[in-house]
């Protein structure tokens, strides 16, 4: 038969973890089942989270699971998830080790997955010189000369905010791009070029970018960038039973703290916003914790009022 859990969480990180240990603390009986592969572990450090400032992704990671583990009602297993479903009020959930876990409730923080667009060079430069967020990486890249990777429709709002950390940028967006003149003009007149020609090549050495290299074999020197569309999506995608539908930036639909339509699932972290930061993930992990503790507080309370007689007889 497969263990009952109180609550199972797919996915160990700051989101996940956060989650894991407030109801370790409340002495609910928990099961994080983590595949250890977050979106972040390219980088060589994290900033931005209070007192955590420039920590390597992996100590970041070690300390979270050493305080979680030293709580005996949390249990942690490194597997990836293969399958949820609910039966009744239950969820069955499976792993690809093969093991089979059933919970009354599930909270999903399995982030986002990354499918970065093919141009060559990049995987190499990829969390090294070039990064998807300013607030995580502008600070160390400032007033240095950079290229902006994207062609989106919010290109232009990317490109205003990256020159808060430097004014040299080069716009490179792999293609002609609808750009309306008036975004043109205004570029133009903050100095930022836009090259439109496909890229052939980002080339660097040791992760740091040095060359973006054109179609006409023209190469802008750049020393780093930032990328608006990393191609990410859910890495654990939910249940197609389930009908929970996706918001347009990829995340999963749910009500405020995390609850979906379908009771007893939660969906925090980047797989609800697509991109939380690591502090964000963590405090809705606390947060949603807290909600569900109380429900189930509730929960006892009710069940211990129906068995126990006054005066105290069971
Ligand atoms: C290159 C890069 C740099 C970044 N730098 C910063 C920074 O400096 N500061 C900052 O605040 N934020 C940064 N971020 C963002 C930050 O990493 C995320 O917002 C944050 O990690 C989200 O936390 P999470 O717990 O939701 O998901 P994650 O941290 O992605 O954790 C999800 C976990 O779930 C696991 N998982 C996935 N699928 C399954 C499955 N099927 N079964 C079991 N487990 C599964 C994953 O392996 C992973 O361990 C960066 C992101 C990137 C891509």
């Amino acid at each position: 038969m497969s263990e009952y859990f109180e609550v199972i969480i797919v996915g160990g990180g700051p989101a996940g973890l956060s989650t894991a240990l407030i109801m370790g603390r409340s002495k609910r009986k928990v099961l994080v089942l983590d595949a250890n592969d977050a979106r972040n572990r390219v980088t060589h450090a994290s900033h931005g989270y209070l007192s955590r400032d420039g920590v390597k992704p992996e100590e970041f990671k070690a300390v979270g699971l050493s305080e979680i583990t030293a709580y005996p009602t949390v249990s942690y297993m490194e597997t990836k998830v293969t399958s949820l479903h609910k039966e009744g009020s239950r969820f069955h959930v499976q792993t690809e080790t093969g093991d089979s876990f059933v919970s009354g409730r599930v909270v999903v923080a399995a982030g986002m997955k990354e499918e970065l667009p093919e141009i060559k060079g990049l995987q190499d430069v990829y969390g090294s010189s070039v990064f998807p967020c300013p607030y995580c990486d502008g600070w160390e890249w400032r007033d240095e000369p950079l290229a902006i990777f994207g062609s989106e429709p919010w290109l232009i709002q990317y490109v205003k905010l990256i020159y808060n950390w430097s004014r040299d940028l080069i716009v490179f967006t792999n293609g002609a791009v609808d750009l309306p003149a008036a975004d043109r003009t205004d570029l133009r007149e903050h100095g930022v070029a836009v090259v439109e020609e496909p890229i052939v090549e980002l080339i660097s050495e040791g992760g740091e970018l040095q060359q973006v290299v054109t179609h006409s074999g023209a190469a802008y020197n750049r020393s780093g960038g930032f990328i608006m569309d990393t191609g990410e999506s859910q890495a654990f995608p939910l249940p197609e039973d389930f009908k929970i539908p996706y918001t347009t930036l990829g995340g999963v639909e749910t009500k405020e703290g995390g609850e979906t339509s379908v009771k007893g699932l939660y969906v925090i972290g980047d797989a609800k916003n697509a991109f939380s930061g690591l502090l964000k993930a963590a405090s809705e992990g606390y947060e949603l914790a807290a909600v569900m503790n109380h429900e189930m507080a509730l929960e006892d309370w009710q069940l211990t009022n129906h068995i126990t007689k006054p005066g105290g007889q069971g």
